[in-house]
């Protein structure tokens, strides 16, 4: 790895911070997601900030749920987000945190906004509230309940948590500028009433904060110094600090930075939930999304997420990275991680016929020549043998290297070989192959002299397993496929994002592997064992071709 360069903005003022003794030089950040969906690519790199910074500079971060919607959080979505935090490998300060837990204290804040004659309910209808907003260019106009008195607003306000009133018909806004040119602060929405039971409060409430009512004092609440958030935050920067400024509390620092973008990925949950709502995917953690789950699923490693969104970066402006630095990322960790198995995706039968038809050879093979310490095993030999069909052609010009008529090559770890010639059935396909071995050439012990310029992998078809492979392509047909005003980005979803193959051969030794472990299939890819896996009836996803095909695609 190159060295690391210099300090990103968002460290930058962290460093500034330490070094003035603000905060009592403590660094204490937070991720808060919504849990309204599974978390994806964008989300790590957000987790991999924020908990990144409080590690490097000795701080801590909490994971806090923005539970404040309540008609669409499910506990499934907190359940999967804290795993994949874990997954990544970071650890949140004490137990994680609900914005529900608030809900007294933002209450009394609010109470406290209205007693200060900052805050008022307002009876107009949505369509009313959207005539007075005004526009960018155009000043709004003064809500006609704008001015009820502090008691008549307490009362009301009052009314509304204790289910008086009907949703929609009262909010409560908070009483700053209907002029301001940032229309966050034309008196924004604070509360709105939503006679839903809560996930976690039950039907102790009927109104709930927004957004800005909650975060800012969230943040506040847990003593946060720096706060987070991506750039389209930055306008409701001014209404974070209004809030936090009209009460005696600790005031945190927003901070924002670009989303990543990742070619070929789409990092909004709604459309995520798109795609599983409509069975364009098996499910959130389909091997195909861009979610964390989806990827760990897929076989992509923590440490090579975690690699690509440094790599990525921070900043102020939002790019586009190519989905194949991930990739890159991805061959290099497991590069250097996997055992490397044989395992055949289109087999056609090899038979070699000078070999003893009841004799089993145990072939020593090291398991990864990255890793001295991977060790080796043991991989059966016999008279009856899978390759991969590609590898075999009954006419090939002198730069194959494969096996054809007449040529020599080695089959991986075992014997060089001598191709006598094949058999075909009535429609003229290949379905035996016909070789000579040479004892004396076996891996290890070679005294034959002979070279085979080509190494073919191979399952001895006695012994080998039978599995599923799934193979996958992007699940897009375009690098954005939300980047098109005149089309909706379904209109971009692959149809060849999944191609099944249900018999592959593969060494017996795979018959040990655990879900979540991942291989390399020499000469083939990269697979990782799927958790549909059963008994007799292994599933195994690719996670990645062993070289990069994007060069040649584009
Ligand atoms: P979505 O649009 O997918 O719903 P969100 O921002 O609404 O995303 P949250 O659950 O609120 O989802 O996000 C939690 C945190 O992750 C927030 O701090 C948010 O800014 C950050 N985040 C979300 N998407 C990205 C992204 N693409 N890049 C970096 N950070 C992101
Ligand atoms: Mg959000």
């Amino acid at each position: 790895m190159e060295e690391k360069e210099s300090l990103h903005f968002i460290e930058q003022i962290v460093e500034e911070d330490l070094a003035a003794g603000k905060n009592d030089k403590r660094v204490h950040t937070r991720f808060p997601p919504e849990p309204n969906g599974y978390l994806h690519v964008g989300h790590a790199m957000s987790i991999c900030l924020n908990f990144g910074l409080a590690q490097k500079y000795g701080g801590k971060t909490n994971l806090r749920f923005d539970d404040t919607n309540p008609a669409t959080e499910e506990t499934e979505f907190v359940e999967s987000i804290m795993n994949d935090v874990k997954w990544l490998g970071f650890e949140w300060a004490g137990e994680p945190k609900f914005a529900s837990d608030y809900f007294d204290q933002l209450y009394a804040h609010a109470v406290d906004l209205i007693k200060q004659g900052k805050a008022y309910v307002d009876d107009s209808s949505a369509e009313e509230v959207a005539e007075m907003k005004g526009t960018p260019t155009v000043p709004g106009t003064e809500s006609p309940y704008r001015n009820r008195s502090v008691e008549e607003n307490l009362r009301l306000f009052e009314g509304m948590k204790n289910g008086e009133f009907e949703d929609g018909s009262k909010v409560l806004r908070a009483k700053i500028d209907m002029a301001n040119p940032n229309m966050h602060l034309r008196d924004p929405f604070l509360y709105r009433i939503k006679r839903v039971p809560h996930h976690r409060t039950g039907d102790k409430w009927n109104i709930y904060p927004m957004y800005d009512m909650a975060h800012g004092y969230s943040d506040s609440i847990e003593g946060i110094t720096h706060s987070i958030c991506t750039l389209e935050f930055e306008v409701h920067r001014p209404l974070y600090d209004w809030l936090i400024d009209q009460v005696e509390v600790f005031h945190p620092q927003q901070i924002e930075f670009a989303r990543l973008n990742v070619s070929y990925m789409i990092t909004s949950k709604r459309k995520l939930k798109q795609l599983v709502e409509q069975g364009f995917v098996a499910g959130w953690d389909d091997p195909r999304m861009p979610t964390i789950s989806g990827m760990r699923r897929r076989g992509y490693p923590a440490a090579a997420l975690r690699a690509f969104c440094d790599r990525a970066g921070i900043s102020k402006r939002e790019r586009l990275n190519e989905l194949s630095m991930l990739e890159f990322f991805v061959r290099q960790d497991l590069n250097k991680t996997t055992t490397r198995v044989m395992g055949v995706l289109d087999p056609v039968k090899v038979v070699i016929t000078n070999y003893p038809e009841d004799q089993t050879e145990d072939l020593e093979v090291i398991n990864n020549p990255e890793d001295e310490l991977a060790g080796s095993r043991k991989v059966p030999f016999s008279r009856e043998l899978y390759i991969e069909r590609e590898d075999f052609k009954e006419e090939a010009n002198r730069k194959y290297f494969r096996m054809a008529p007449g040529r020599t090559v080695r089959l991986k770890g075992a014997y060089i070989v001598h191709c006598e010639g094949c058999v075909k059935n009535e429609a003229g396909e290949i379905t035996e192959i016909h070789c000579t071995y040479y004892p004396d050439s076996r891996s290890g012990s070679d005294t034959s002299g002979i070279k085979a310029k080509g190494t073919l992998h191979w399952v001895s078809i006695e012994h080998a397993l039978t599995a599923e492979a799934r193979i996958y392509d992007t699940l897009f047909t375009d690098p954005q496929p939300t980047n098109h005003e005149d089309k909706d980005f379904l209109e971009f979803y692959n149809e060849n994002s999944l191609k099944v193959l249900d018999k592959i051969y593969v060494e017996p030794y795979l018959a040990e592997a655990k879900v979540g472990e991942r291989f390399q299939f020499m000469r083939k890819a990269y697979f990782c064992v799927d958790p549909d896996s059963a008994p007799g009836h292994m599933v195994f996803n690719q996670t990645i071709t062993l070289k990069d095909g994007w060069k040649g695609k584009k």
